[in-house]
């Protein structure tokens, strides 16, 4: 083989049948609680690209470091098979959006299949299957039953272009547009469905505090999101109007509250509207929620503030959203920053009534002490200039009557108290999901109206209410479908019609993970006793645009079936890995922009091991990374060196005993410290693949083939058994990443013959995925840099002592450890926080011996007290410099010479200290 490539099309073809003939990946019902590695299941809309292929080589990769670690595993895939894209793609291909769909799946499920992964295809689930969606439509009647399905007249976002509604999570950005095709959101009054999420708006904020394993990013997107503030609510009186609720998280401030303002749609603007033309007009054209700046217009009315009685003047104004608080407000311009923007704008006074709380840390303790008390209480809080900006943060009431000198949160609980109509109050930003949607690819929601009973529920003997043919129709097909809607009540056996409307499709992947569990179960969504043991998911991974909708629903769902269906965990996910985006020259590959490499080609071209390899090595998981194609081409030469190697080395490593490996430092110094690399690439690459940093762990895994094909080319006869235990080792930390071409090699160091096809088979019982172990190191991660890190220094040291005193030719270099009593000081420094040190370190006798050598020490390790860590024991340092002293000679042309301090000369030794030897060059 040469260093352009290989056969990568017939090895992987090879390995992906040998895998299938022996159901390698299957999950057997009866195993306890495997480790449930699961991929956000793909939207099946053509082709796998990059961001899929990278989201699966990540669970991929884990689930089988975990499976070479001996972990049982779950890793499962199915279909987010419905949705709005599919039902568009039938209409401009003329087919049906069932027929598309299935035709998506089966091109994804070979291009998987052609990636390696390693799913156990027996649980397959796709959601637009009467199998799948029955359980969606079992799930809603449950919730009706306990009372979270309501139905109601709401105003809805409506896609002109898709003729659809959208929930609020998809219209995106200030422009609110449409989630899929960017055509700007109008608004519509209809009749909904919501499943009532808002019930466990406190659970869903609160249980976040605990879910340690998830980024911090997302888990502060779904606090913002419930946006839960604790507040008051009361009233203010507006002439001819009566009593109007406002809340507010600041009613500390409300002596300084100079206008009042209402939402655009509060019932007092729109009854202003039929008589006011300016408000009308204001309402109709002006009226920009999303905009930069407030925008209001004076009503002429007044408010009357219930604590001074003092009349402020009303506006009806844009920044006041009516699905928010009340929909009304006191405005406090000098305390809030939207507030001052539009008094600033109107002109309407600013009177700042909260003065910063004076710092007590500014102030030294000796001051306090001298000062006169008569001057301290006399000194008034700063008032402070809100000209420009307001001060919204929390402080002491100044201009505020009886209130004045009280700190904020004292003054919030007083005023509720003292104010007749005040109560504390809590808002939340989170609203009730509507899951109605007016399209046809989606589950039909299990009700019937009737003119008598109104809607009813499908009994669930009758479930499920199945999808009739596609109609192509410009509305929602459903409506069309007149046969289908016809239908008689289930209550009094009238006629009554079908609801048309369909569901959200993220209810159906808001309880997903559940169906995995048992995905041929006819009698439940899923197996109680099974889900109780294999749930909750150990890994999740998927894309941050998921960190609101999906992940949030997700949990509502877990929490809801936890408290009615006997679910007895509370959380879908344990661990969550939002990965990063696959990019080109900086920009997201997209179709528009023309710029998608295609997952197919790179296959084709270079073989699923490399593409994944690549893809791993290039970037942590969450980071973003730019693909390259030269980046490709350098993986692949990798894994074909590789290969050359371990091919050039099986007979003899077939031969040999990989157990006498651990050649001694003095008889085979080069031996010795390869067996060493090998030990420290296995405790990094594992540590780094516990942390899902597979970069790291593979960085190491190549640093290693590296590492063994110098001593292989470099050494006239190199121990069969030390290359063999470590080609064996780097195999197998690849293996996670290139299960294909780790396979076999794997079968090659065992002596097997896997270009023969039918021997692949045998080879598989014995090989990687069925048979192998993760390989083991003899030191830990936490060793092996503080051993680099030795030799690294030690290594510089020489280089600049040489270069400093400018010796041509070194004759000897004698590298000189530390006296184990220096350790325990250092021990002792590290461990102590005692304010004398040197009193400490003299209280141990065999410190003090040492006289001023321990005083000394003892000085520097004072002065660095804060940057002091941990080396390895004196000893250990002795065997690693040892172990690494063959490089030392070879770089500097001079026999190296590793002593202990007591072996050296006095005037040596006394340099060494822990993690710094010393070093005498002779000339
Ligand atoms: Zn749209
Ligand atoms: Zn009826």
């Amino acid at each position: 083989m040469t260093d352009e490539g290989y056969d990568h099309t017939a090895i992987e073809r090879r390995w992906q049948d040998a895998w299938e003939a022996a159901n390698a990946y299957r999950t057997p019902d009866d195993v306890a609680d495997p480790t449930y590695v699961l991929g956000m299941y793909p939207y099946p809309s053509g082709k796998l690209h990059m961001g899929h292929v990278r989201n699966y080589t990540i669970t991929d990769a884990y689930a089988r470091y975990r499976r070479l670690r001996g972990d049982d595993v779950l890793h499962p895939m199915g279909w987010d098979a419905f949705g709005l894209p599919a039902e568009n793609a039938a209409k401009e291909r003329d087919t049906n959006p069932r027929d598309w769909t299935l035709d998506c799946i089966e091109t994804m499920k070979g291009q998987m299949q052609s990636m390696g992964f390693g799913y156990d295809w027996d649980r397959e689930i796709t959601t637009c299957t009467p199998d799948y969606y029955r359980w969606n439509q079992w799930l809603f009647t449950r919730f009706h039953e306990e009372g979270l399905v309501e139905r109601r007249d709401a105003e809805v976002n409506w896609c002109p272009s898709c003729e659809t509604v959208l929930a609020d999570e998809q219209v995106e950005g200030e422009a609110e547009l449409c989630w899929r095709c960017d055509t700007p959101v109008e608004t519509r009054e209809l009749d909904q469905w919501f499943l009532r999420i808002t019930e466990y708006a406190d659970e869903l904020l609160e249980a976040i505090d605990d879910l340690e394993g998830w980024p911090n990013s997302v888990r502060q997107m779904q606090r913002n999101w419930i946006g839960r503030q604790h507040g008051t609510e009361l009233s203010f009186e507006i002439e001819g109007h009566g009593d109007v609720e406002a809340f507010t998280t600041r009613v500390d401030t409300i002596h300084g509250a100079t206008f009042f303002a209402l939402a655009p749609d509060h019932p007092i603007s729109e009854a202003l509207a039929e008589t006011d033309a300016d408000v009308r007009r204001f309402i109709e054209e002006a009226a920009d929620p999303e905009g930069d700046e407030p925008n209001g217009i004076a009503t002429g009315l007044t408010a009357t503030n219930p604590v001074t009685g003092e009349e402020i003047p009303v506006y009806v104004a844009d920044f006041v959203l009516s699905d928010v608080g009340t929909g009304a407000l006191m405005a406090v311009p000098a305390h809030d920053e939207r507030d001052h923007a539009f008094a600033e704008k109107k002109g309407i006074e600013i009177r700042p009534v909260i003065a910063p709380e004076p710092d007590a840390a500014d102030v030294e303790e000796e001051d306090m002490e001298e000062a006169n008390e008569a001057d301290m209480e006399s000194a008034d809080p700063t008032v402070p200039d809100v000209e420009d900006d307001a001060f919204t943060e929390d402080g002491i009431l100044i201009n505020s009557g009886e209130y004045d000198g009280l700190d904020s949160e004292t003054a919030r609980d007083r005023l509720t108290e003292d104010i007749e109509s005040a109560s504390e109050a809590t808002q939340y930003q989170l609203r009730d999901w509507g899951i109605s949607r007016q399209r046809y690819w989606g589950t039909p929601i299990p009700v019937v109206h009737c003119d008598d009973c109104g809607p009813v529920m499908v009994p669930e003997e009758d479930l499920p209410v199945e999808l009739p043919e596609f109609i192509n129709t410009t509305g929602n097909p459903l409506d069309a479908a007149e046969e289908w809607t016809e239908t008689t009540c289930p209550e009094c056996g009238g006629p009554a019609e079908r609801e048309t409307d369909t569901m959200d499709t993220f209810v159906d992947s808001s309880w997903y993970p559940l169906r995995y569990v048992s995905p041929d179960l006819e009698e439940a969504p899923f197996d109680l006793e099974r889900a109780n043991d294999w749930m909750p998911v150990d890994q999740y991974v998927g894309g941050i645009e998921h960190a609101v909708m999906h992940l949030l629903y997700s949990r509502f769902f877990t929490k809801v079936l936890a408290d009615h269906e006997g679910l007895e965990h509370r959380e879908p996910f344990e661990n969550l890995l939002a990965q990063g985006m696959v990019q080109l020259e900086g920009e997201k590959m997209s179709k528009s922009k023309g710029n998608v490499v295609s997952p197919q080609r790179i296959v084709e071209e270079y073989g699923a091991d490399t593409a994944r390899l690549f893809m791993m090595q290039a970037a942590q998981p969450e980071r973003d990374f730019d693909w390259s194609e030269e980046g490709v081409r350098s993986t692949n030469r990798f894994l074909a060196r590789l290969k050359a190697l371990v091919e050039n080395h099986a007979d003899a490593i077939v031969a040999a005993d990989a157990t006498a490996a651990g050649a001694d430092a003095d008889e085979d110094p080069i031996a010795a410290y390869v067996t060493d690399e090998v030990d420290a690439a296995i405790a990094i690459a594992t540590a780094e693949y516990e942390d899902l940093t597979f970069n790291v762990a593979l960085r190491e895994a190549q640093e290693l083939v590296r590492t063994l094909r110098s001593y292989a080319d470099a050494v006239d006869d190199p121990d069969p058994a030390v290359l063999s235990r470590g080609l064996s080792a780097a195999v197998r930390l690849l293996a996670p990443v290139t299960p294909h071409l780790a396979e076999e090699l794997y079968a090659q160091l065992q002596g097997a013959d896997p270009s023969n096809d039918a021997d692949a088979e045998a080879a598989v019982e014995g090989g990687v995925v069925l048979a192998a172990e993760w390989p083991e190191a003899s030191v830990d991660r936490e060793t092996v840099r503080k051993r680099r890190r030795l030799v690294e220094n030690t290594r510089e040291d020489v280089r600049q002592i040489i270069d400093v005193a400018g010796i041509e030719d070194p004759e000897s270099i004698d590298v000189v450890v530390a006296p184990d009593w220096k350790y325990d000081a250092l021990e002792i420094a590290i461990d102590s926080d005692a304010d004398n040190l040197i009193g400490e370190l003299m209280a141990e006798d065999h410190i003090r011996d040492q006289g001023d050598a321990a005083a000394a020490y003892g000085q520097d390790l004072q002065a660095e007290r804060e940057a002091l860590s941990m080396t390895l024991r004196g000893d250990a340092e002795y065997d690693a410099l040892r172990a690494a002293a063959w490089l030392i000679e070879r770089e500097f042309d001079a026999p190296v010479r590793v002593v202990r301090a007591e072996d050296a000369a006095a005037d040596v030794a006394r340099n060494a200290e822990p993690g710094r030897p010393a070093i005498d060059i002779a000339e």
